[in-house]
């Protein structure tokens, strides 16, 4: 593994400089554990981006564009390219493998606090990602993409829009913004003060979302909630560092759970459970056989 360099460029012709620096130096375990040995390639068998452990140089399969980290500029390809799961029919809808599609179980639930995810871009285009089920399950969600030297605009509108009242969600361990934590009493508090509470999930992986945190000057001025939870994850399909560390849509559920919101967090934690199950059977090319538990009760509520 340790010849394997598991970063993807997908999105480094828009990134900025210091983005893509992090693209080339940051190394993802989840996405480590693709790296093939036969070949010396790392990649991600859903989006079938890879990169080259010889050169650095990585490829877009949809353009079979090469291009020089150095440079930017796009290189010929070398090579056909050819990576695990490139050739896995999708779901439209759901983006999920057809095996085991996701769109019968997508229910909508009503919330009184929103979700708003700043979703790393490197992050956004993977199929693993659990940022996306928020979004199915809320439709209020917001995404939006974090480039450090280019703020969302839209984003900055609406941090500066009195009917809500943004938290940032994040850990507390750390001394110099103490005086930002707030707990989730502060959540109810603005509630009842006829704001909406807003959670902003940072996207990412623990280092990219520690990025975001530290290099967005807009979010210095909300207040710090860190998610107090005894949840272990549940989440397959990427390995976590611990089971203390919850994947994006479980903060969500439990923020929601919290907030007071429980239909809206049940929703999402059975749509959660079913994009694990489908997608884990999707991975072992095996169709599941009947619906699982939660799926059932997704389907339940679907035909209310
Ligand atoms: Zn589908």
């Amino acid at each position: 593994m340790l010849d394997c360099r598991p970063f993807r460029l997908r999105d480094h012709a828009t990134m900025q400089d210091d983005t893509f620096h992090d693209a080339i130096t940051e190394r993802d375990p989840a996405i480590a554990s693709s790296c093939d040995p036969a070949t010396g390639l790392s990649s991600d068998p859903a989006t079938g981006l890879s990169s080259d452990p010889a050169t650095g140089l990585s490829s877009d399969p949809a353009t079979g564009l090469s291009s020089d980290p150095a440079t930017g500029r796009p290189r010929p390809p070398r090579r056909e390219f050819k990576a695990r799961g490139s050739f896995v029919t999708r779901c439209k809808g759901c983006h999920l493998p057809a095996l085991n599609c996701l769109c019968p179980y997508r229910v909508r639930a009503e919330s009184r606090a929103r979700v708003w995810l700043l979703t790393h871009p490197l992050e956004h285009h993977k199929p693993t990602n659990t940022g996306r089920l928020i979004g199915d399950v809320l439709p209020a969600t917001e995404v939006f993409t974090w480039y450090r030297t280019a703020p969302d605009a839209r984003l900055l509108a609406l941090l500066d829009d009195e009917r809500y009242a943004p938290f940032v969600i994040f850990p507390d361990d750390q001394p110099d913004y103490a005086d930002r934590v707030v707990g989730m009493e502060s959540v109810t508090e603005h509630r009842q003060g006829g704001r909406i509470p807003v959670f902003i999930i940072l996207d990412g992986t623990w280092r990219q979302a520690r990025r975001i945190f530290r290099k967005s000057p807009y979010l210095d001025r909300l207040p710090v909630l860190p998610l107090a939870t005894e949840r272990r994850t549940r989440y397959r399909l990427r390995k976590p560092a611990s089971a203390a560390h919850l994947c994006t849509a479980e903060v969500a559920i439990e923020l929601l759970r919290q907030a007071g919101d429980a239909t809206a967090a049940e929703v999402l934690d059975d749509y959660f459970d079913a994009f694990n199950d489908s997608y884990a059977a999707s991975r072992g090319h095996e169709k599941l056989e009947a619906p699982t538990a939660a799926m059932r009760r997704l389907l339940e509520r679907a035909h209310r």
